[in-house]
């Protein structure tokens, strides 16, 4: 940590600052410049309490040198981490394309859409049987039923399913269900009770960014899953709020780069919340590969119009098929494939 004094700064201030961090196990190293004073304190400067510090008379600012998170860091794991998810590797060479509807509705719509999504050549399915929704009046999901019809649904075309768990107390049900991924939604980034808990379970687990979230917020809501001991982590970007009201969301595509950066663990996309309509999905999903994505989570319904839940951003399974060659086509161009 380095620890800048006023320019004011008193030697017994200055002598206060340093003996705290002996305290804390650290030695210090005082620079004294014309103007201020500047204090590293060498160690391990997690045990610092940066509040304390901060507050202590003659000290104007202080900065951690070392990232607060750990176990997802890079700093610590430079090899990429490949996810294993029921035998497909996600974060490899290959780009994973997760699809399926938005949610969960009957069994004949679940065992359609899985088809098309097998045939599309996707090997992993989507689909949400408890449901985040803005109104509480509107369709908030099957529920336990729905696992159950998109268990059998994805059982038959031998699709490993990512699914959103929202309350904890339904963490056992998915366990017995064998959900393959659990998705942490948007809403719940910093459900940091959540986050405890699904560290705890050997499962690879989708996080999704928070609307609002910044890039450390978000390592951070991982590093809370992965000191658990959960370290099949995978990053999900899906658009964040901002001024721009054309468009659902908006599609931060720089993350991906910044965070293959800090992290070894897969960063894939939803352009789907991003654009919020089927017309942009295919634009942002090039992107997304092309800048590097491990892999994208994308709506797909057998008939969109029909969708009961985002109906207006679901690609039929044509455009699913159409996605999938220009993303093969992309993703060649960068030494990878699909
Ligand atoms: C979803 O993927 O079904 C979903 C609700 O997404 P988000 O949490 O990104 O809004
Ligand atoms: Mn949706």
């Amino acid at each position: 940590m380095i620890i800048v004094m006023s320019p004011g700064a008193t030697e017994q201030q200055i002598d206060a600052v340093v003996r705290k961090i002996a305290e804390y196990g650290c030695e210090a190293n005082v620079s004294r410049g014309v103007e201020r004073t500047i204090i590293g304190a060498i160690g391990d400067e997690r045990a610092i309490n940066q509040e304390l510090i901060d507050a202590m008379a003659g000290v104007e600012q202080s900065m951690h040198i070392v990232k607060p998170y750990k176990i997802v860091a890079r700093e610590w794991h430079k090899e990429n981490t490949v996810i294993d998810i029921s035998g497909v590797p996600l974060g490899g060479k290959t780009v994973q394309i997760i699809s399926g509807p938005c949610s969960v509705e009957t069994q004949v719509q679940m065992d359609t859409a899985a088809r098309f999504v097998k045939e599309s050549g996707c090997r992993l399915m989507r689909g949400g049987a408890f449901k985040p929704r803005t109104s509480p009046y509107s369709f908030q999901g099957k529920g336990v039923e729905g696992l159950e019809m998109f268990r059998r649904a994805a059982d038959a075309q031998g699709l490993p399913i990512v699914t959103e768990l929202m309350d904890v107390r339904m963490l056992d049900t998915f366990l017995e269900w064998n959900v393959d991924v659990i998705q942490i939604g948007t809403r719940n980034m910093q459900n940091f009770d959540l986050l405890k808990e699904v560290g705890k379970v050997n499962k690879p687990v989708i996080l999704k960014r928070g609307m609002s979230a910044t890039i450390s917020e978000w390592l951070m809501a991982a590093e809370y899953i992965a000191a658990g001991g959960n370290h099949n982590i995978i990053f999900c970007e899906r658009g964040i709020r901002t001024f721009e009201t054309a468009y659902r969301n908006v599609l931060d595509v720089t993350a991906i780069p910044v965070l293959k950066k800090e992290t070894h663990l897969p960063v894939i996309i939803d352009p789907s919340h991003a654009g919020g309509k089927a017309w942009m999905v295919p634009a942002l999903a090039r992107a997304a590969v092309a800048a590097g994505a491990d892999g994208l989570l994308v709506e797909m319904h057998p008939t969109p119009c029909e969708a009961w839940c985002d109906a207006d951003q679901a690609l039929s399974p044509d455009e699913l098929n159409q996605l999938m060659t220009e993303l093969g086509g992309i993703a060649r161009v960068i030494g990878r494939d699909i």
